[in-house]
């Protein structure tokens, strides 16, 4: 132990998906997309001149923030961006959970939540989902310092209506409701028509999952312009310039083929509902799907053991040793063709 390691922030560190670095394998563990990002991207990459990359990027990050108000029919004070959602969120919980009320959110949710909670010492609560692991509204009606959840949310992949939505964003008027709507693109429907009737609801969406450019680390959020103009401030306060000038560019060029993403998250959804006819033959049951992932468990082999022999076979999927949990695997949907290398393993192994 080195002297100075007394004063070192302690965290309970986040652990990514393997990310591993060869292209061979089934990658069906970090809920990325398998198809490529829409065809403008690839165009706008080609004309981008490097020697742009010399200057600092705009710190308003004008061309996406434009091109995300356009497409989202929403006026630009009403939109913030991040290199990623991830980015968006912590800049969120830096600037909107700064009371001495616990901040709320699921037992069994994605996991950054508590990180972040822990690294800025926020206080928080995290009310159990209830048997069926479901959110119960009415865990979230009490005095509070600010909500997030994930509308699906992960890696249950559970979807919960609209109304649900709007009754906490209703019920906590002295709170930012903060919604992660990482997966909303795979059949749900978005809470942003809820934005201009609530002042304190905050939707954060990605272009990780249904715009296929996890790599590329963008997302965003849209609310009142209040809540937009506060995360600013606290942005440009801490690091003025957080997105790329690359990412900027092909942002916004992503956000021209709408019949693109309709395609692709559409097949996503076809692959899905084939999965759950697919896997309930091989004897698995699952979480009611509404994201680009399945939460499944085996009737008779332990997930874990699952887990490791796809592993062996080139198969990667997600599987978390947490309490209630622990005998899941989180599939994410891949190709038609990439699912078939699953079901046949799976028909030989179970
Ligand atoms: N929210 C949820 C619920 C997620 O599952 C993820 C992906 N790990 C994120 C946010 C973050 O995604 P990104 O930073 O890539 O936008």
């Amino acid at each position: 132990m080195y002297p100075w390691q007394k004063n070192v922030r302690k965290v309970d560190p986040y652990v990514p998906g393997e990310q591993p670095k060869t292209l061979d394998v089934t990658k069906l563990n970090t809920n990325e997309n398998p198809y490529p990002p829409a065809p403008g991207v690839a165009e706008a990459l080609k004309t981008m001149d490097a020697d742009l990359f010399r200057r600092y990027p705009d710190p308003d990050a004008s061309i996406l923030v434009d091109a995300l108000a356009k497409t989202y029919h929403v006026k630009k004070e009403q939109v913030f961006v991040g290199v990623g959602s991830d980015d968006v969120i912590a800049m969120s919980f830096m600037t909107f959970f700064n009371s001495d009320q616990p901040v709320l959110f699921p037992d069994v949710t994605y996991a950054f939540y508590k990180v972040w909670a822990e690294m800025l010492q926020i206080p928080y609560e995290t009310p159990a989902l209830d048997e069926n692991f479901r959110i119960r509204a009415e865990d979230y009606k009490k005095p509070n310092g600010g909500i997030i959840f994930p509308n699906p949310n992960a890696p249950t992949s559970i979807y919960e209506p609209l109304s649900f939505v709007e009754d906490i964003v209703k019920a906590n008027p002295d709170s930012v409701v903060i919604v992660d709507e990482a997966y909303i693109d795979f059949g749900g429907t978005s809470a942003l028509s809820l934005i201009d009737k609530y002042d304190n609801l905050l939707v954060v969406q990605t272009y990780s999952k249904s715009r296929s450019m996890a790599g590329m680390r963008i997302g965003f959020c849209i609310g009142n312009e209040a809540l937009i103009a506060a995360l600013n401030a606290v942005k440009n306060s801490y690091n003025s310039y957080t997105m790329s000038e690359a990412a900027l560019t092909l942002g916004a060029a992503a956000l021209a083929d709408e019949a693109y993403f309709k395609e692709t998250t559409g097949k996503i959804v076809r692959t899905r509902e084939e999965a759950k006819k697919r896997l309930t033959e091989l004897d698995f049951t699952f979480l009611p799907p509404m994201a680009n992932f399945i939460f499944a468990s085996h009737k008779t082999v332990a997930a874990k053991e699952l887990f490791e022999a796809l592993r062996a076979e080139g198969i990667f999927v997600r599987y978390f040793d947490k309490p209630r949990i622990n005998n899941y695997l989180r599939i994410t949907i891949g190709t038609p063709e990439q699912m078939e290398k699953l079901y046949t393993f799976l028909k030989k192994y179970v």
